[in-house]
């Protein structure tokens, strides 16, 4: 035994060892491709030391040929996996030369396997001629051939500068798209392995260097490149491991403080994860496991439908997941849940993942709730208010239908003293009393309508419909204020979705407010005048304009907002809950002063049956 026998082996195992390392990362871990080809080539070469410690042990001369033939497979097998990886790991190389190292190599081994090769010649010689017996440092023989060279040998020569030039022109392609220094590093030792084994090979074959092949020896290069490298790799995870722990305590540190449940629902396997805490909102205990259907289980009857076709939604459009439910507890309470997601692509552009986070919102819910009941009994007080109000003038219109009942019956008692009594008299005097009955009966509903507080309800109306009935509740107020009362509807306008009575409201709010603005003008100066007219695309507009002495300008900005007022016994909410109204209504309200006298309120209203775009 010398020392060849000890370092071949070795160089072996060391291609070995990192042929298993990358062959287990290729196994697992995503692009396979490089690290696989890498694996066989560091295998392919564990080969080649083994058949060049056997050829420098034979001389045989048939064992030396088949070993000779199995080396030359082994090289070219190799010098196709390196460059394979090259291609893979480095993303570019020209294609041209990566058929060409193939080609020229596959030609010069047609010398070694081609039937009609004579037999005793293959790609290196043409023929052997006999086994020399050499010595080396530290006393070690080895066996070297000696025979008549074949000068198509050259072709397997020209396929590994064809790699060597396919190897430099790819490494400085990726260097230039910013590789930084795997490039250099990996590409450089492939091109100084090729070098330093191609001159090697070639040095041995023309007799000129005294070893035997040393191939293998000179890919020691490349694994000491690929070492560091995936040092490098391993250093960069771990770093990379270390963040991710970082960021995933900031995350459970800003989840906890947000008292936010974080979520993934893997969509093929139909799995839910969640964090402990979106498990407690939903009543899911630790190890439960959870599917789609166990979720929707979870939720409010009335809900699970709407957020199972969010959730269709968002994977059909791979879109954001956005919707609010609510999950109904054992106590018969209910909690209110935000839930926000996304949809994630898979490798292929399926979707298979949505990540989200979920939000108890019971408390702003509840808040919301009680502001909107809070918000309809103020509507309802202001109403009330008003209606006191507009009470003596509704008296005064009651007292008219009622008196003239009051004189027809008194009529009718004196027709029936004849003898005999006009029949047909009486019967147009009834007919009267029951219109009379009736204009009462309407002035009575119109009050308590106001009166009543009812949630919004929208239905196709007429506004000039509204402002007729306004006109009507005011003008006894304006009467007696000596105020003149207008109304102006165009005739062709398009109905609007209203509540009627949320509407008149508004309307003889503003009509009030300007009764209330033009008192303070002489009396032949008082007018106001209520005006529906189209406005835009698919909006009505209505205006109340009066004389009156307009509004200040530093006022302008706050009229809507609630208590604010400038009159001695006002309660400065009519306009706050008109404002609510009208925006409730899809519309928006403004007041602006005229350019000669007064001021004007106008609000909108969507027309019915025109699609709203907000
Ligand atoms: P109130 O009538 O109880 O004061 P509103 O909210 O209806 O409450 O009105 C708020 C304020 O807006 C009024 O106090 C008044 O100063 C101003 N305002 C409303 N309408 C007019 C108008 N037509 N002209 C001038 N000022 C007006």
């Amino acid at each position: 035994m010398n020392w060849m026998t000890i370092a071949w082996p070795m160089v072996a195992a060391a291609c070995l060892t990192l042929g298993m390392i990358e062959l287990n990362i290729g196994l697992w871990q995503r692009p396979r491709a490089p690290r696989l080809l890498f694996a066989l080539s560091a295998f392919t070469v564990a080969c080649v030391a083994g058949l060049e410690l056997a050829l420098m042990r034979t001389d045989v001369l048939a064992e030396w040929w088949t070993l000779m033939r199995l080396l030359d497979i082994a090289v070219g097998v190799m010098l196709v996996s390196l460059m394979a990886f090259i291609w893979t790991y480095f993303g570019n190389g020209r294609k041209w030369l990566v058929l060409a190292v193939p080609a020229l190599y596959a030609l010069g081994l047609a010398f070694d396997y081609l039937p009609g090769a004579p037999a005793g010649s293959g790609m290196t010689y043409k023929a052997v001629t006999a086994f020399r017996t050499a010595e080396t440092f530290g006393g070690a023989t080895f066996h070297v051939a000696e025979g008549v060279p074949n000068p198509w040998n050259v072709l397997p020569y020209l396929a590994v500068l064809a790699q060597i030039a396919f190897v430099t022109d790819a490494s400085v392609r990726w260097r230039h798209k910013g590789g930084g220094w795997r490039p250099v590093l990996v590409g450089g030792a492939v091109v100084f392995f090729f070098l330093c084994g191609g001159l090697q090979a070639a040095l041995v074959e023309t007799g000129l260097l005294n070893t035997p092949y040393m191939i293998s020896w000179a890919y020691l290069a490349i694994l000491i490149a690929m070492s560091i490298e995936l040092n490098a790799d391993v250093l960069a995870g771990a770093r990379l491991a270390s963040q991710l722990q970082e960021s995933e305590r900031r995350m459970d540190l800003a989840s906890a403080a947000a008292d936010l449940g974080l979520w993934t629902w893997d969509v093929g396997s139909d799995t839910f994860w969640a964090t402990s805490r979106a498990r407690a909102m939903f009543g899911f205990s630790e190890s439960e496991h959870i599917d789609r259907a166990r979720f929707l289980g979870a939720l409010h009857p009335d809900d699970r439908e709407a957020t199972n076709q969010a959730i269709e939604d968002a994977l059909a459009t791979r879109s954001g997941y956005d919707v609010e439910y609510r999950v109904p507890l054992p106590d018969s309470k209910i909690r209110w849940i935000a839930a926000r997601g996304q949809v994630e692509r898979g490798a292929r552009g399926t979707s298979t993942l949505m990540r989200g986070v979920v939000l108890d919102v019971s408390t702003r819910r509840q808040t919301e709730l009680e502001l909107q009941r809070l918000h309809s009994e103020l509507a309802h007080a202001s109403r009330v208010s008003m209606m006191g109000q507009l009470a003596l003038a509704l008296a005064h219109e009651l007292s008219q239908p009622l008196g003239a009942i009051l004189r027809n019956t008194e009529a009718a008692e004196l027709f029936l003293e004849h003898d005999p009594p006009d029949l047909d008299e009486l019967r147009a005097i009834l007919v009267d009393i029951r219109h009379d009955d009736q204009r009462a009966g309407a002035v009575i509903d119109r009050l308590r309508a106001g009166l009543k507080r009812r949630t919004i309800a929208l239905r196709p109306l007429s506004l000039s419909e509204e402002l007729a009935s306004v006109a009507a509740l005011a003008r006894g107020d304006a009467m007696a204020r000596k105020v003149a009362l207008e109304i102006d509807a165009a005739p062709d306008l398009p109905l609007v979705m209203g509540d009627p009575v949320q509407l008149q409201q508004v309307l003889l709010n503003l009509a009030l407010n300007a009764m209330d603005a033009v008192e303070q003008m002489p009396a032949a100066k008082r007018k106001v005048m209520l005006r529906a007219q189209r406005h835009g695309e698919g909006e009505v507009e209505v205006a109340v304009k009066d004389s009156g002495p307009g509004i200040a300008p530093e006022r302008l900005g706050r009229l809507f907002e609630p208590f604010f007022t400038t009159k001695a016994n006002g309660m400065g909410i009519g306009l706050a809950i008109s404002r609510t109204i009208i925006e409730a209504h899809g519309g928006r309200i403004w007041p602006e002063n005229n350019a000669d006298e007064g001021a004007t309120f106008r609000f909108t209203l969507p027309q019915a049956g025109v699609a709203r775009s907000s």
